[in-house]
């Protein structure tokens, strides 16, 4: 009998990124007793990389701006396939959120007047990202930490939840591991917030860390909880690609938000290439007069709703980047030019101080003098565990989930700065239901021993194997798998080939040896990580296979157009079958209601009728 050691809360938060730190702040204030486990250190979650800035309407820079404005931008930019009532919420109760958290002592960047400072992003209409330099994850977790644990609640840092329990249909508890020492550890709970963050290390291009092997969305989806949405993986179209130890490293929106001009090899701001038509009126007749247009809206000389073609949506700028290339028009490396050296070198260091040390530091590229060469990174998973989009609760009680780990928000595209709004305004929902439904629960559940049992011997399995592959070369091989057969440009053909290599994946993976003991054993870590990464693959290459049209950042090439018909209404939602194999049906939203309707833009939605 291995020794397991037992731990009792009343809430269990999975994930100390901004939604789980934000649900624990909230629960902690209800009274219940609060546990969070994280994979890694606390204030290291990948939500302190986060750069450009928090979206939220806050109207600041801009008056005309509304919760209104928002909800509609977010809607037009998830190509109207995200739940309204999650656009609706969020756009109304972002610009709190924020100024929440600069009560609890988050220092925003500030306009000349004293108030928090606004910028530009893609497919927002007025500068409405709130930002602390191009830093603002690291302001944002210091502020949720701090505030935190000062409400009293366990933190287990380096522990890794490898499996989720219920009890007559309702969570009752979790099983980890210690990445430390390798002990064995049971949580018992009334009820869980998952806030696991994202799966984008599934690709070998991607700007995430170590953490986003989608092992939260594989919790999930193991404990029969419905998962929605998963065809839509964000590839953000500015990752470093030179050299290649950084490949995939995020280059912030910010840079364009600050100006900065996409080139190709020839010199040419291809960008205008691809959108003449939203450029030929009287502000610009010609590329020269465009060019002198945006130069004033950047600079703020010009108020104007419509913004430069480098802040078109992430999806459209990436694949831009990905025509030129195909074209034979790609930077040095296979990317494009990125050029913010027009600006006063002064401000550039002021605006985009992180942007500035990353580039001469990793790249040896001084940004306030030469081009930054980019190219698309996996960045965002849009589709996660599907939720209550008033409690965040997901389709098995007590389990709530909010943040990367959720989908319903950003639809088949995520507008940059809607995540950490996302965080901050779901994981206080997801907290407060999380509190009041254990409160309902008179005690906890036991956790029968055979399941239990089970997950020890199967987290302990890797390390009596002899003689099998190094989890790592099964890891990489995967990621590159994911990269040719399900990345940015996909085809029915690929993605079958995707299925079928992920099965002898699973195979593989089954016999990995990584040799050692349980103390500090990456290795062994691994190879545990690997079953998460073959399920959540799988689930994006079915629901991918499955989506006969190109939609935001879902995009076929066997299927190029977007259909306004049937793949309009609907969205994919993967489950566990009974015998054991992956199910993919489709649902939709309910109808959105009139007075939200006549806020959307009028001419898209002519086109989807
Ligand atoms: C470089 C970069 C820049 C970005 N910039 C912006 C931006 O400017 N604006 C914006 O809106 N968005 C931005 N994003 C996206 C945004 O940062 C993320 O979507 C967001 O931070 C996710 O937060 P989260 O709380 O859901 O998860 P995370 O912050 O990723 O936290 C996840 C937590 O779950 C834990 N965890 C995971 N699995 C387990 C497990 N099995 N057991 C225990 N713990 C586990 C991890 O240890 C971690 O603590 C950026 C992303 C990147 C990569």
């Amino acid at each position: 009998m291995e020794e397991v050691t037992f731990h009792k809360h009343d809430v269990v938060i999975i994930g100390a990124g901004g939604a789980g730190l934000r649900a624990a702040i909230e629960a902690s204030s209800q009274g219940v007793k609060v546990a969070m486990i994280c994979k890694s250190m606390l204030g290291k979650a990948h939500t302190v990389m986060a750069e450009g800035g928090a979206a939220a309407a806050l109207a600041n820079k801009d008056p005309r701006d509304s919760w209104q404005t928002h909800f509609r931008d977010t809607m037009k930019g998830g190509k109207y396939l995200g739940d309204w009532r999650m656009a609706q919420i969020h756009a109304q109760q972002a610009a709190d959120r924020i100024r929440e958290l600069e009560q609890w002592g988050a220092v925003f960047d500030r306009t000349p007047k004293g108030k928090t400072s606004q910028r530009n992003f893609g497919g927002h209409t007025y500068p409405r990202l709130a930002h602390i330099g191009d830093a603002t994850g690291l302001e944002l977790i210091r502020t949720l930490q701090q505030k935190g644990i000062h409400m009293g609640m366990d933190v287990f840092m380096e522990f890794t939840v490898r499996r989720l329990f219920k009890s007559d249909g309702r969570i009752s508890g979790c099983f980890a591991y210690d990445r430390n020492d390798g002990s064995l550890h049971v949580f018992q709970a009334k009820s869980i917030v998952l806030a696991t963050g994202g799966i984008t290390r599934c690709w070998e291009v991607c700007s995430g860390s170590w953490e986003y092997s989608g092992e939260g969305h594989a919790l999930a989806y193991w404990a029969g909880a419905e998962m929605g949405d998963m065809e839509f993986v964000q590839f953000h179209p500015t990752g470093m690609i030179w050299p290649p130890s950084v490949k995939g490293i995020l280059v912030t929106e910010g840079v364009r938000g600050e100006g900065g001009k996409l080139l190709n090899k020839e010199g040419n701001r291809f960008m205008f290439d691809y959108v003449p038509e939203m450029y030929a009126d009287e502000f610009a007749d010609t590329i020269e007069e465009a060019e002198a247009w945006v130069g004033e809206v950047v600079s703020g000389q010009l108020a104007t709703n419509r913004r430069p073609p480098e802040l078109l949506t992430r999806d459209v700028v990436a694949k831009a980047i990905n025509s030129e290339r195909a074209a034979g028009r790609a930077s040095e490396h296979g990317g494009a030019y990125l050029d913010i050296s027009w600006r006063d070198p002064d401000e550039i260091k002021k605006k985009l101080p992180g942007m500035y040390h990353q580039f001469k530091e990793l790249a040896a590229v001084d940004i306030t003098k030469q081009p930054m060469e980019v190219g698309p990174t996996a960045h965002y998973v849009m589709g996660g565990v599907k939720v209550d989009p008033f409690s965040q609760e997901t389709t098995i009680p007590g389990l709530f989930a909010a943040g990367e780990v959720a989908t319903g928000l950003h639809g088949a595209n995520r507008l940059g700065g809607n995540s950490l709004s996302d965080l901050i305004v779901f994981g206080k929902i997801a907290g407060e239901h999380a509190a009041t439904s254990s409160k309902d629960q008179t005690d906890f559940s036991t956790i029968p021993q055979s399941e239990i049992d089970d997950v020890v011997e199967e987290t302990l399995a890797p390390l009596h194997r002899k003689g099998g592959e190094n989890p790592a070369k099964v890891v990489s091989d995967l990621r590159e798998m994911m990269q040719n057969k399900a990345g940015i440009i996909r085809s029915g053909e690929l993605l079958e080939e995707a299925l079928a290599d992920l099965d002898s994946l699973e195979d593989r993976a089954a016999s990995t040896s990584p040799g050692g003991g349980r103390i500090y054993n990456p290795g062994w870590h691994q190879a545990l990580e690997i079953g998460a990464m073959v399920t959540v693959s799988r689930m994006c290459a079915l629901a991918a296979h499955r989506r006969e049209e190109s939609r935001g950042a879902h995009t076929r090439e066997d299927f190029p157009e977007t259909d306004h018909g049937h793949w309009s209404k609907v969205n994919s939602v993967i489950t566990l079958s009974s015998d054991g194999s992956m199910k993919i049906d489709f649902s939709s939203y309910p109808e959105i209601p009139d007075e939200l309707m006549s806020l959307l833009d009028a001419d898209d939605l002519q086109e989807e009728e």
